[in-house]
């Protein structure tokens, strides 16, 4: 613990923001990280309270308050060495993680957390301006082949712990670059692809094969593009290729079968998925060229769907210059302040701001879309209701239909499951939700149904977070690594 009295001392120092106009203006992220001296003062608000709820509050259990400590103490190099053993990719966690860490710090029963997220960002940061992440190839090779099917951050976890260990992976992904969703999905605003590229670098010269624009799949499905999901497949490997090229399988193709609302209008022109629309948007930030890119340039919009993907929907809308745009929420408006007693230190519901909902919208609570209607084929409007809580159902409130104008309607309500052809084509069982079946048992976990098939990340969890799908990645990656030695050193 570096200074005995430093959360008496000192108050929390948020990380700061680049003013709405300007940001407005471009993707490039606009957070502004701690320097030195305010990341060393959060790290002295530590308490080392000797249970660190924070570390089990963390999905890949950071070590919080020994970089905590180390960071108080300047101690830059120890830190990222203490971050790097629980989280191949602190710079993605660092900037987009919900940090339930912090939900978790025992500051937070009566006081504000410490920015734990904050400070990991600063480690990282700083680790990379000095050149100290380094690729960790393997010094001893063990022969064995590892196939992984998903270059999420699941994926690109478990490539990163099997190469480490000496196997052979090859990484195939559908879409023309790898990240997932971190790629084709988070807006750069939030998330600046240049980190996922330099990680990409990390893999290879840690002796990783990185296939893009491959599909894996049944050969009956060609390039599989007709799911409506991201893909820039050229050419397809089947299961069957698969199972006699490599001595293990690991899914992690994440859940991108987004929820559809089939209400009468939804083929109306105007209306799609916000995994249509953010994703063009990405590839154009990345310098692509695409016809007939969905815009909201001086249009209403409306976003249905009130959680992550819709505020991102709601940050690019406004940089293409909308004439407004509007957030709905099934839900009740939830109490701005939890009652941290009754909850602490689990994630509590509360209403969240995001920064993207400062930059402009309006945000509809406890409302549903009962139709589109359309002029000429083209949405004009939605017709909805008010929604209320009635004998645990939600129930409409008689009277209260309206009719709001939209040009632009972004459906950001979730993801059902993985797109189904590609467990099927594998032959793996799938649970109640359409993921695939396997268990997080500290033995023979993330296996599958199918011999030498392992699945991790959205694909087996369902939609999640980027620091969730980096635990079942270093996780899986231990599974797959006993299951071809017999024993594994791989951290679980
Ligand atoms: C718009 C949006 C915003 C989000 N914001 C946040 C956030 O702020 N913070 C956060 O923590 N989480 C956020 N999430 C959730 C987070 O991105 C996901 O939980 C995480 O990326 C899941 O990682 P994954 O590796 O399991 O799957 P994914 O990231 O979905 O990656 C799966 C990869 O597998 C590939 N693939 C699938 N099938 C095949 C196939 N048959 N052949 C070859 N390749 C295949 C896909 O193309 C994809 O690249 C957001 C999600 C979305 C959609
Ligand atoms: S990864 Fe997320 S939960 Fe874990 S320490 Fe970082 S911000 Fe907190």
């Amino acid at each position: 613990m570096g200074k005995t009295t430093g959360f008496m001392e000192y108050e929390r120092i948020d990380e700061g923001y680049e003013p709405v106009d300007k940001r407005l203006k471009n993707y490039k992220e606009f957070v502004i990280a701690l320097n030195d001296e305010q990341a060393k003062i959060q790290g002295a608000r530590c308490m080392d309270c000797g249970t660190p709820f924070c570390n089990n509050g963390c999905p890949v259990n950071n070590i919080i308050p020994d970089f905590n400590d180390l960071v108080y103490h300047q101690d830059w190099k120890s830190a990222i060495t203490v971050l790097h053993s629980t989280n191949n990719f602190p710079e993605f966690t660092g900037r987009i993680c919900p940090a339930p860490c912090e939900a978790a710090c025992t500051l937070n029963i009566n006081d504000d957390p410490i920015g734990i997220k904050s400070i990991e960002h600063a480690i990282i940061d700083r680790a990379w301006e000095e050149g100290w992440v380094k690729p960790m190839p393997a010094k001893v090779k063990t022969g064995k082949k590892v196939a992984v099917i998903g270059a999420g951050p699941a994926g690109m976890a478990a490539a990163q712990q099997l190469a480490r260990v000496g196997h052979d992976v090859t990484l195939f992904e559908k879409n023309d670059r790898i990240g997932g969703l971190l790629r084709y999905g988070i807006p750069d605003f939030k998330m600046e692809k240049s980190h996922i590229d330099k990680r990409a670098e990390q893999l290879v010269a840690e002796g990783v094969k990185i296939r893009t624009s491959v599909f894996v799949g049944a050969a009956k499905d060609g390039l599989g593009k007709d799911s409506k999901v991201t893909n820039w497949a050229k050419e397809t490997v089947t299961p069957e290729q698969l199972q006699k090229e490599f001595d293990a399988v690991l899914l992690t193709g994440g859940a991108e079968q987004s929820r559809d609302l089939p209400v009468p209008g939804r083929d109306l022109d105007g209306i799609h998925f916000a995994m249509e629309f953010l994703p063009q948007q990405n590839k154009i930030n990345a310098g692509d060229k695409l016809k007939g890119q969905i815009r909201a340039d001086g249009k209403h919009v409306i976003v249905i769907g009130g959680g992550d993907t819709g505020s991102d929907c709601v940050g690019t809308s406004n940089r293409h210059g909308a004439a407004s745009v509007t957030q709905f929420e099934l839900m009740p408006m939830p109490p701005e302040q939890e009652n941290k007693p009754l909850v602490w230190p689990y994630w509590p519901t509360k209403l969240r701001t995001s920064s993207s909902h400062e930059e402009g919208c309006e945000r509809e609570f406890a409302i549903a879309t009962k139709e589109f209607i359309g002029e000429k084929g083209k949405v004009t409007a939605l017709k909805t209701v008010r929604i209320e809580m009635k004998d645990g159902k939600l129930t409409e409130v008689p009277g209260t239909e309206q009719v709001l104008k939209a040009d632009l309607v972004l459906l950001a309500m979730g993801f059902v499951s993985p797109v189904a052809a590609v467990l099927e084509a594998f032959g793996v069982d799938k649970d109640a939700r359409g993921n695939a079946r396997a268990s997080t048992d500290f033995m023979g976990g993330y296996a599958t149904s199918v011999d030498k098939v392992f699945a991790a990340g959205d694909m087996r969890r369902g939609q999640s977070l980027v620091v969730w799908a980096i635990r079942e990645g270093r996780q899986a990656a231990r599974s797959v690594d006993e299951f071809l030695m017999g024993i594994s050193e791989l951290p679980r």
